[in-house]
């Protein structure tokens, strides 16, 4: 069977990076996290990192043409026997149409947007006890009554992102209501959208995930999806 293409579409905090792990383990499949990748660049100060910073420290996105270019540069290099997962992109309509041309010309059709859904208190709770392993990224929550400090799976060091402040999260929070989530309607139009329920374990969310995916799957050999070239915001 060809290779699956999933985006996950959601809200920071909705556990998107924690699910790409996991559907990582499943599927033949480089996951694309734009947010991880933006903070190696910023870690390692290259140009595009420098680019980047002021952005992202207080919550606004990246500018359109520099995360397009990043995205197609790793897309393009992608080898043939894998889908790709991406985490993060896109963010704006004008990502979603920049991606679709893409996309059109490497012959790599999407198979399913993924949209995990919680309700707004919630992804505020898990982003504000969220902390990130400096060695292998993966996302850990702590809890009050024991606190971690090391990362369950590789030892590492845990630390607390810049951008999850109460305020940035505020912040990164408006703005997806603002820009990324007409993204659903877009996607819902080319039939692609699967909003799956976010609450639970991951692993039991991953299952809904699954689920969704492979009924897509069988669809998209029966009818392809539909083209869509406006976006109606
Ligand atoms: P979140 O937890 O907010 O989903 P990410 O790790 O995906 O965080 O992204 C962190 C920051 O990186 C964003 O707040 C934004 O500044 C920048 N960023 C990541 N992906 C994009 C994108 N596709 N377009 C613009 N900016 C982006
Ligand atoms: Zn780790």
């Amino acid at each position: 069977m060809a290779p699956v293409n999933i985006i996950l579409l959601g809200p920071p905090g909705v556990g998107k990076s924690t699910q790409a792990t996991l559907l990582g383990k499943r599927y033949p499949l480089i996951t694309l996290s734009t947010g991880n990748i933006l903070r190696a660049e910023v870690a390692a100060e290259t140009p595009l990192g420098l680019q980047a910073k002021a952005a992202m420290e207080s919550g606004r996105l990246v500018g359109d043409d520099l995360i397009i270019a990043l995205v197609r540069s790793r897309l393009e290099q992608l080898p043939r026997d894998h889908g790709f997962l991406l985490d993060g992109f896109p963010r704006t309509a004008a990502q979603a149409a920049a991606l679709d041309e893409m996309l059109r010309e490497l012959h790599r059709p999407l198979t399913v947007v993924v949209q995990p859904i919680l309700e707004h208190d919630e992804v505020v709770r898990r982003m504000s006890s969220r902390r990130e392993c400096r060695s292998c990224n993966a996302p850990h929550t702590v809890r009050p009554e024991q606190p971690l400090t090391r990362c369950p799976s590789c030892g590492g060091e845990l630390f607390q992102r810049l951008d999850d402040t109460p305020e940035v999260i505020l912040k990164r929070l408006a703005v997806y209501e603002e820009q990324t989530s007409p993204l659903a309607a877009y996607y819902q139009k080319a039939s692609l959208l699967a909003p799956v329920d976010g609450h639970g374990a991951p692993q039991e969310v991953a299952m809904r995930m699954i689920s969704t995916i492979e009924l897509q799957r069988l669809q998209r050999r029966t009818e392809p999806a539909k083209q869509v070239r406006t976006i109606n915001a």
